[in-house]
């Protein structure tokens, strides 16, 4: 995977040694001197991973460049790898603490940086795109831009679920302690253990079992595959390290556990599962929200317009001709009138369900609103449109509506006007309208009719 990597360092040497590291591995590499320059290149170049020095003389350190990238909505997703000379706990939390994904020490470790790198990649990746699907959403007008706000924002950490697999009672306890002040910790085999962890903590130390068999399961398994993973090793031991990094476990956390290092990794991690999730689920939302009409299931007036305009468009330029139908139900107010709103309701929903069941699956049924749909049919000619009309007219008004909690079914019939892409003048409200004309005149005829409507200047 080819990505862009921004390197911070005052060192002239150290910058190149990162570079050459780096490159050879077919990474892009931007340089900055100092931590201002950083968060500027950094707004600007949108790099997909920053590596940053702490100590740079003159300006902000490193950790203020890090709280500054992690404050301003266009770096705040980047992941940031802090580098330090000291291996001291106080460096290390105070990364963490500044919004840091990582921390490594130099010199640096070969393998752990590339380790962690390509951790910090991958799941930059899957962030990315989800983001850029909301982005092609709105643009394409399915998603409204008033989904803007930061999901970030609203999942800030509150506590989660931490599972922990590890048969070292010692170790056990210790990492109770810790996590259990924010968290509910319990363990894999005990009673009541988290059957949804947020957090999965795994001793790759273990005698009594292999926890890089653990690790692997977890990833594959469809419902654990996107639970982060906290793997715990032991120091100098950079082969099991790597290993379980390999197989998948987003983090490592080396013995003796050092408490306020566990909790700081523990919460970047959940924060980070947290974000991906709410992207995913506002991602769904946003989308659902956005097509279909809440009451009935079926589509709604925006998805219509954005399906009907280039249909329209098509047709006038020598493509197939597409007709629409626009239905409203008879008398419909006396029937909220006499049986109450929520009977109107679950007529409506009744409606809907014989109207997505009776067209074509290459039809889009929609709800205008109120007692209004519009049936649009792709290729499909006027005189077709009709009859397809007919049939769903006669369906509606031959079989009663039976609702549920109500003693006898209710008598429910439906007008219906059909307009069909004609004109070269034709656009998407034009065509909409001449159904509606025919909806009129089906209405003052007497209602529980068909009309159709030609163009007045058909071709
Ligand atoms: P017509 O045969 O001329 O169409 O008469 P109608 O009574 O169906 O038409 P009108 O437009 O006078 O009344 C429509 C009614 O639909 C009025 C409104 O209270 C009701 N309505 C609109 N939206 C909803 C809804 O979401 N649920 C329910 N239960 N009723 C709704
Ligand atoms: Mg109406
Ligand atoms: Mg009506």
């Amino acid at each position: 995977m080819s990505a862009r990597i921004l390197v911070v360092d005052d060192l002239e040497a150290n910058r190149r040694l990162l570079q050459a590291r780096l490159t050879a591995d077919y990474y892009d590499v931007l340089l900055a001197q100092r931590g201002e320059e950083a968060v500027q290149l950094a707004r600007r170049e949108k790099p997909d991973l920053i590596l940053l020095y702490v100590k740079m003389p003159g300006g902000i350190d490193g950790y203020e460049a890090c709280r500054r990238l992690k404050a301003q909505p266009e770096t705040r997703h980047i992941p940031v790898i802090i580098l330090t000379t000291l291996d001291d706990r106080d460096n290390k939390v105070r990364g963490l603490q500044a919004g840091a994904e990582e921390f490594l020490t130099k010199p640096i470790d070969e393998v752990q940086l590339m380790a962690r790198v390509k951790s910090l990649l991958s799941l930059k990746v899957v962030i990315d795109e989800l983001q850029a699907r909301e982005a092609s959403g709105k643009r394409l007008g399915v998603i409204g831009e008033e989904l803007h706000s930061d999901p970030l924002e609203q999942h800030r950490l509150t506590a989660g679920n931490v599972l922990l697999v590890d048969d070292n009672a010692v170790q056990i306890k210790r990492i109770k302690a810790s996590l259990g002040v924010e968290h509910k910790v319990t363990l894999l085999g005990e009673e009541g253990a988290s059957a949804s962890p947020d957090l999965v903590v795994v001793a790759v130390t273990a005698k009594s079992f292999d926890g890089f068999r653990v690790i692997a399961r977890m990833r594959s398994g469809a419902p654990t595959r996107h639970l982060p993973i906290l793997a715990v090793v032991d120091p100098d031991d950079k082969e099991r390290a790597l290993r379980a990094m390999e197989l998948g476990a987003h983090d490592i956390i080396v013995r003796p556990i050092d408490e306020e290092e566990i909790v700081a990794r523990a919460r970047t991690l959940m924060r980070r599962k947290r974000y991906v999730d709410a992207l995913r689920t506002r991602l769904d939302q946003s989308l659902e929200l956005a097509i279909l009409d809440q009451l009935t299931g079926l589509y709604n007036r925006r998805f219509l317009m954005t399906q009907l305009t280039p249909l329209v468009q098509r047709a006038q330029c020598g493509g197939e001709p597409v007709s629409v139908m626009t239905l409203d139900i008879d008398y419909f107010k006396r029937c909220n009138d006499s049986y109450g709103h929520d009977v109107g309701d679950k007529v409506l929903q009744e409606f809907s369900a014989r109207l997505a069941t009776n067209v074509r699956p290459s039809d889009f049924a929609c709800r205008l609103g109120g007692e209004e749909f519009v049936v649009i049919m792709p290729r499909t000619s006027g005189d077709i449109a009709c009859l397809a009309a007919e049939r769903l007219r006669r369906h509606i008004a031959a079989t009663p509506f039976v609702i549920h909690g109500m003693d006898h079914a209710l008598e429910i019939t439906a007008s219906i006007g059909v307009a069909c892409s004609e004109t070269l003048e034709d656009t998407a409200d034009s065509v909409l309208k001449r159904a509606d004309e025919g909806l009129y005149e089906a209405k003052r005829a007497g209602r529980n009719r068909v009309m159709g409507r030609t163009a007045p200047h058909a071709a």
